[in-house]
This record gives structure tokens, sequence and C-alpha cells, in this order.
């Protein structure tokens, strides 16, 4: 029986498998988390979501992430981490998780396939590119708009290429596209940037570099792929039309809590709302990553929120374990429940 079978037999049968923790997303965090949890001897499921690998594996040679003395590529480090933690015994499916169900205990999680239960959730889903919003975007995504350089950029050797934004990736991602593109001008809404000395310094010194400062990108246009760009002055309205084959966005992240909204505790900009370490509003429901983290959004850190939170789910699980003995409850019927299942 095929793998698409057995889903679809699982969703028609509403049969369901039971786990300690379930773990969503597959970046630092989630690989981190299933490094801890599974180490721990709990079982481990963890869904990666529709990017296996989350943001690093669209980010070219990481420097920064210790261990490295000669940097080290983002999907390479994926995929170490994967392995670590599949090494110890998680369960890591490419699947997606499209439902959750928060209100009942073990908690109810739906991929676009297969129904499984767990006693805890540890939530790493990380946020996603944002978009411009703007007329063309959508119609030339893949034409030659892209929201990755170190994925797309060798597919523009020798074009005039744009960058939209003035942070870290932004600065990061054009240094990288002038390997490949005959020019970069970079469009950012103002007259300063927000990353860092060191990028900026990079940047600045890079002859194929060239800044469009105050100004936003109001129309792509072309045929098949993108022709030029036309980009306004936010002061007067002033449009240039600027002869471009590429155009890389680079303007930040939102969260990716969709599927969590009107379950859990969100704050005003969509990120989870933590409680308590890594506990948000809901007990047994946990976060770690980007998910959460607006501020540090780095590889380093979501893996450090990782092993935080699957060292607190641990601890929880444990702890009500422990109060399932003295005081019979709903844990004790899971655990009969497990039981009956590995039975069957
Ligand atoms: P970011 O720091 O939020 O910067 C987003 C940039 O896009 C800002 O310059 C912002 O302009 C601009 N922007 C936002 N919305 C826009 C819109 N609708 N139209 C035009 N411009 C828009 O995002 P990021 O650069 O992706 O960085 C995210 C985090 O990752 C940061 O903490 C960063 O330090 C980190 N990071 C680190 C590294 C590294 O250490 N090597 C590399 C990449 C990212 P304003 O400045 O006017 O707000």
């Amino acid at each position: 029986m095929s793998r698409t079978d057995r889903r679809d037999d699982s969703v028609n049968s509403g049969k369901v498998s039971l786990y300690d923790v379930i773990i969503i997303g597959s970046g630092p965090a989630g690989y981190t988390a299933g490094i801890y949890t599974s180490r721990a001897r709990l079982q481990t499921l963890l869904v990666t979501g529709t990017l296996p690998g989350g943001q690093l594996m669209t980010t070219s040679e990481v420097e920064n992430y210790p261990g490295f003395p000669n940097g080290i590529f983002g999907p390479e480090l994926m995929m170490n981490m994967r392995q670590q933690a599949e090494r110890f015994g998680t369960l890591a499916i490419d699947d997606e998780v499209i439902q959750v169900d928060f209100k009942q205990r073990p908690f109810k999680i739906t991929t676009s396939g297969e129904i499984f239960e767990s006693e805890a959730v540890l939530i790493c889903t990380g946020a996603s590119p944002r978009k411009l919003g703007i007329k063309g975007e959508q119609m030339f995504a893949g034409r030659g708009v892209s929201y990755c350089a170190t994925c797309d950029g060798p597919f523009f050797k020798g074009e005039d290429i744009v960058v939209v934004g003035g942070g870290d990736t932004a600065l990061e991602e054009a240094t990288f596209l002038t390997k490949f593109g005959k020019s970069v001008k970079i469009v950012h809404r103002r007259d300063s940037l927000r990353a860092s000395k060191i990028l900026q310094d990079k940047a600045f010194e890079n002859p194929k570099i060239e800044f469009l400062w105050n100004s936003v990108v109001s129309d792509i246009i072309g045929d098949k792929k993108i022709a030029s760009i036309v980009v306004s002055d936010v002061y007067n309205g002033k449009e240039q039309k600027i002869q471009a084959g590429g155009l890389f966005v680079a303007i930040g992240h939102d969260p990716n809590t969709s599927i969590f909204r009107g379950q859990l505790e969100l704050d005003d900009k969509g990120y989870i709302a933590l409680k308590n370490n890594s506990f948000t509003n809901i007990e047994g429901v946990f976060a770690a990553g980007d998910v959460h983290d607006y501020r540090y959004r780095q590889a380093i850190t979501a893996g450090g929120f990782g092993c935080m939170a699957a060292l607190d789910v641990e601890k929880w699980l444990t702890e009500r374990k422990h109060r399932a003995n003295t005081e019979p409850s709903e844990v004790a019927f899971t655990q009969m429940r497990r039981q009956a299942l590995k039975d069957s």
C-alpha cells in the first residue's frame, strides 16, 4: 500500500497515531527540539511543513553558526540537524499540518493526509517572506520575481537585478547576487538602512551595488519574464523605469500562525504570545523559534529556543504523568489508549 493510500485510509477511517509530543515545523527550532525530546525517550513526531528545513534551506553560507569555523551551507546544516534528530528516534514526515485541535486532549493534529494525537505540541513553524503586494508580483513569481537569492540567483547570470529592502537579508542577498548579475540596485523606502554595519560596509564597498533611496517598487513590466521595474519616489511620487531581469523581495517575514488563530493567543503582529518560558496560553502547547521571536531571528537563537522548549515539554510531561499516578485523570485515560493502540 502506498503512503498516499495509507493516508487516505487514515483520514477515511479516522485512525490516529498517538505521540508524547508532536513538533510542527522543521527549522533549527524544530530539529533541535526533536534531538532533545527523542534523546529523552519521548515518542516524537515532527511534521516538517512545506519547506523541510525551513528558511535556512534558502540560505547560502552560514558563517555565524558556532562549530563551523569555515561556515556551512544552510541546506547542509539543516540536513545534519534532521539526521541528528532522526538518529535518536524522531519520526520526521514531510507533510503539512492543515488543522489543529487544542480544545480536546490528547491534542489532535491533522496533516494533509493523516490525523495524529499527542499529549504535548511544540510549535516551530517560523515565519515566511513578506510580499510587496503590487500588481505583477504574483504574475511574475518564478519568472523574475523571487524571495530567495540563494535558490534563484544563478538563474540571473548577466542580468540587471533589483533587490527591495534595507535589512540584513536585502544586503546579504544583494551582495550574493553580484556574483551573477551585471548590476544590483537596492531599492529602499528610507534614506538609511537597518542592516548591520558589517553588511552595510560590504554593500557600500561593492562596485556592482547601487542604492535607490526613499523609493519603492510600484510596477513590474514584462511579457514572458520581467523586462523592467517601475520605481517611485516616496516623497514626490516621481517614477522611473529601470531595466531589470530580476526582482528579489527581501522585506522581512510574517509568522506562520494562521492555523492557530482562534485557538492560541497571538500578539498584535500575529506572533505566538508566550506566557512563561516556552509555554503558550494552552497548557501542553509550547512554541519555539521565529514563530514567537521577531527580535533575534537567528538560526542559533531558534535552535536555543527549541532546546529550551523541549526541556519544558519533557518536564511538563513528567509532572503530568506523576500527577496521573497519584490522581487518576484524563492522563491515565491517554496512557490506557496508548497501551490499547500498541496492543492492536
Ligand atoms: P527586517 O530586518 O525586518 O528588514 C526588512 C526591511 O524591509 C526593512 O528595511 C524595511 O524597511 C523593509 N520593508 C518592510 N516592508 C516593506 C515594504 N512593504 N515595502 C518596502 N520595504 C519594506 O528583515 P530581514 O532583513 O529579513 O531580517 C530579519 C531578521 O533576520 C533580522 O533580525 C536580521 O538581523 C536577521 N538576519 C540576519 C542575518 C545575518 O546575521 N547574517 C542575515 C539575514 C537576516 P524599514 O527599514 O523602513 O522598516
